[in-house]
């Protein structure tokens, strides 16, 4: 931003050297000499910038702005709107230095309506100033967003540690019952195995949504990905006797990206309709070509699950029944993992579900057309 704030300064320094000699006394004339030629050059730089941005003169009279400045409020009839902004324009004048200040501004016309802005005015030659608004809405949900994920991370960690804690009580109370004690230890170490799933999901969320989350990148051949995800859960289908039926041809093609994850992203929907269905029942893995695009699907004969949760389930620990996941040794983190590896492929995770009938997800993503098929395809 900074480079842009300098650009927007450049141009404004260029402007006001450039009409420098034509300046008069009373401020809102002086505006009237600007050349529109350029005015209109100080616009489009005003416009490249990311936050709402002014030109403004000492009486809040308004030379340049960005296109967005009335409908965001900032500006009515040729002058600063808000009286916090006027203020802080006056101060930036009086002391000669940049003021800043956060506050909430109405908008304008059809987009009505608050938001939040930092807004900061910064003393210019020829007593003009920059006036720029940064919006802080996003940063402000991204904060909340933050702070959420943290409560939620404590949340989780503490139920096995303060599990561990009383058992590892109960162990040391029951020194002269070696079975008791025995029995203590096998439930500490089931609470150690949540725990320990629940950081291989943190750091497996966090790596998915990292900055170079698809480093690894190749294509991936579809069958590859249905093949190792269904393998690495067979001890878990046959322990509750699940079938996983998988489609005979899965040669559709490649995806390109990050094994790894694509395997991830089918593992748990895998797991979760392992997880959720009765014992004895079926599951099934689809491949299709449909267009341009490879749709793997997960289909099992499962509880269901009902509109208003379907909207939720890809949130991170979201989950329609906390003690069953608990049961199933669930995470609330699975098919957050999965929509942002669909996500970071430029695919997308869907569910059609119906309650006491069973659910199909439904993975998306882009088929990967080496250099030679698209030879062929451009012939
Ligand atoms: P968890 O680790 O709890 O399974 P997920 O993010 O994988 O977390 O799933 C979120 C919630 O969605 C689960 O807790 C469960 O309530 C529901 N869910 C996911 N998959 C299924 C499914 N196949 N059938 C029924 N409910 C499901």
């Amino acid at each position: 931003m900074s480079t842009l704030v300098w650009l927007a300064l450049l141009g404004a320094a260029l402007l006001v050297g450039l009409v420098a000699g034509r300046a008069t006394k009373r401020i809102p004339e002086v505006t009237n000499t600007y050349p529109e030629d350029q005015i209109a050059a100080l616009t489009q730089i005003l416009d490249v910038l990311p936050d709402a941005a002014a030109l403004v003169d000492a009486t809040d009279v308004v030379v340049a702005s960005s296109s967005n400045c009335v409908a965001m409020g900032l500006i009515t009839t040729d002058r600063l709107g808000p009286v916090v902004l006027r203020a802080l324009n006056r101060e930036a004048h009086r002391t000669g230095k940049t003021v800043a200040r956060d506050a909430t501004i109405s908008r304008t016309g059809d987009s009505l309506g608050n938001w939040e802005a930092r807004l900061q005015v910064s003393p210019l030659e020829n007593n003009l100033s920059l006036v720029l608004a940064q919006d802080l809405s996003e940063e402000r949900r991204l904060n909340d967003v933050r702070r959420d994920f943290v409560a939620n991370v404590s949340h989780e960690l503490k139920t096995p540690v303060g599990a561990l804690s009383l058992l590892a009580e109960a162990v040391q109370a029951a020194d002269q019952d070696v079975a008791q004690a025995r029995h203590f230890a096998a439930r500490m170490q089931l609470e150690v195995r949540r725990l320990t799933d629940l950081i291989t999901d943190l750091v497996e969320l966090s790596r998915v949504q990292g900055d170079a989350p698809l480093r690894n990148s190749k294509p991936v051949p579809v069958q590859d990905i249905v093949a190792e995800a269904v393998d690495s859960m067979k001890i878990a289908s046959e322990k509750r006797k699940i079938q996983i039926n998988v489609a005979p041809d899965m040669n559709v093609g490649a995806i390109f990206g990050d094994e790894g994850q694509l395997i991830t992203a089918l593992r748990n929907l895998i797991s979760n309709a392992i997880n959720y269905s009765p014992e004895g029942t079926k599951v099934g893995v689809g491949v299709k070509l449909v267009g341009d695009q490879v749709e793997i699907t997960v289909t099992d004969q499962g509880p269901g699950i009902s509109e208003a949760d379907q909207s939720r389930i890809f949130e991170r620990f979201y989950r329609v029944d906390p003690a069953r996941s608990r049961e199933t040794g669930g995470t609330g983190l699975g098919l957050a993992i999965v929509k942002h590896v669909c996500a970071n492929h430029g695919g997308d995770c869907s569910v059609w579900s119906r309650v006491g009938e069973g659910s199909t997800f439904t993975l998306q993503f882009p088929i990967h057309h080496s250099p030679q098929n698209q030879e062929i395809g451009g012939k």
